[in-house]
């Protein structure tokens, strides 16, 4: 994936507009923006609450919406920005959908598996593949998280 630090940051500032969508119902704020060519193909956000769907996390939306637009299950030359590292659902659907590019800003060490608890994206016994980049843009991506929990118990 060669995008500058600058153009990452971009996309990833995208992802976050995403996160704060889910904001607005109350809902854990993740955002996930899919790019190809330099242009946002899909988008996604967390909508478990909005829509009451228990797999409609960032990544799944954001899929699903670039499924569409590029009217093909295969998102090759793609890559895959989300604010925080993807889960083990959403790292099989990666894998599923051929993205062989996901950039993510911030760790997450209780789901996450793409190198916390498990490393889905890079296990060689898969037959996919995936370059993963961390830390772009990760302190912005942590905050809107920290603030989410927050002040939800402070509720
Ligand atoms: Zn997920």
């Amino acid at each position: 994936m060669d995008y500058t630090l600058e153009e990452k940051e971009a996309f990833m500032r995208e992802a976050l507009k995403e996160a704060e969508l889910a904001l607005e119902h109350d809902e854990i704020p993740i955002g996930c923006v899919i790019v190809k060519d330099g242009k946002i193909v899909g988008r996604g956000h967390n909508a478990r609450e909005e829509l009451q769907r228990a797999v409609m996390h960032a990544e799944i939306m954001a899929i699903e919406n670039a499924n569409l637009s590029e009217e093909s299950w295969r998102l090759l030359d793609c890559t895959l920005f989300v604010t925080i590292e993807p889960c083990v659902m959403c790292s099989g659907a990666i894998g599923l959908a051929r993205i062989p590019n996901v950039v993510y800003g911030a760790k997450n060490q209780k789901f996450g598996a793409a190198g916390s608890l498990y490393d889905i994206l890079t296990d060689e016994r898969l037959n996919h593949r995936v370059n993963v980049e961390t830390g772009v843009l990760e302190n912005e991506c942590a905050e809107i998280m920290q603030d989410f929990f927050r002040n939800r118990r402070k509720k």
